[in-house]
């Protein structure tokens, strides 16, 4: 059994086969998946998609990611309280900080998504919700406000850090998520710091549709989605040097200890 810690399924690229999607990930053995937001939005398509009746349990967590930046308002701060309040969300994510694209590191945009991010993390501290982290190029600016602004718990999703980062945020409660960056060809770094992390330190996921996995293009995949979970898994327990089901069933009961999840679905 398996747990997808991330995956975008309320996506547009989803909307024409859904269901056989979720079939595909079912037979296959995940048991569960977890659906990050991005933008206030999309809000009610994310809740809507999770409230479908699915062989699958479906949990969505809502948040504002910092690649919409130019998107988000106040206004949209006091949506995603009202979700928290109202809603089953097992989480707040994706929230966090990125620099990688220029317009993201533009002077008065960098500004506005640590403010953001800060704001996310104080309204996960109010409502004691885990946080689910995007972080691309930032992690130092990340572990400064996480320092400043514990929550519960996180995941930081698709972890390609520094292995002085990953323990940076191991300290501060959070677990690493891995997907499609064990995939790619130049990930010793990451395979090289999984190796000497204690077991309770990753969780797993995909983030489809995007991060299609290298091994799954070549057979003919083009798109993303949560069966490939195994894709990952298998990676991950190439890493460890340990059988994939002692690497899967690690990960599953690292997630549901993370997000406070039910023992069973
Ligand atoms: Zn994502």
């Amino acid at each position: 059994m398996a747990i997808d810690s991330h995956c975008h399924l309320d996506d547009a690229a989803f909307a024409a086969d859904r269901g056989q999607v979720l079939q595909r990930a079912r037979w296959a053995g995940v048991q569960g998946i977890v659906v990050p937001a991005y933008k206030a939005a999309y809000f009610a398509r994310l809740a809507d998609c999770c409230a479908q009746p699915s062989s699958l349990k479906l949990w969505p967590a809502y948040g504002l990611h910092p690649c919409y930046i130019h998107e988000h308002s106040e206004v949209h701060l006091q949506e995603l309280e009202h979700y928290l309040e109202s809603s089953p969300a097992v989480a707040l994510g994706e929230i966090g900080l990125d620099r990688y694209l220029p317009a993201l590191r533009e002077p008065d945009r960098w500004r506005q998504q640590q403010e953001l991010f800060a704001a996310q993390l104080q309204l996960a501290e109010r409502h004691r919700r885990p946080v689910i982290i995007h972080a691309r190029h930032a992690y130092a600016e990340v572990i400064s406000l996480l320092r400043r602004h514990r929550p519960v718990s996180g995941i930081v999703h698709a972890f390609n850090g520094r292995p002085e980062q990953a323990y940076a945020l191991l300290d501060l409660g959070l677990v690493l998520g891995i997907g499609g960056v064990i995939a790619q060809a130049q990930a010793h770094r990451l395979r090289d710091i999984v190796r000497r992390l204690p077991e309770e330190a990753w969780v797993l996921e995909t983030d489809a549709p995007d991060m299609l996995p290298y091994s799954a293009y070549r057979r003919g995949w083009r798109r993303n989605e949560p069966v490939l979970l195994y894709e990952n898994a298998r990676l991950l327990a190439q890493a460890l040097n340990r059988p994939l089901r002692a690497v899967m069933a690690q990960a599953e009961q690292n997630t549901r200890r993370i997000l406070r999840l039910p023992a069973q679905c």
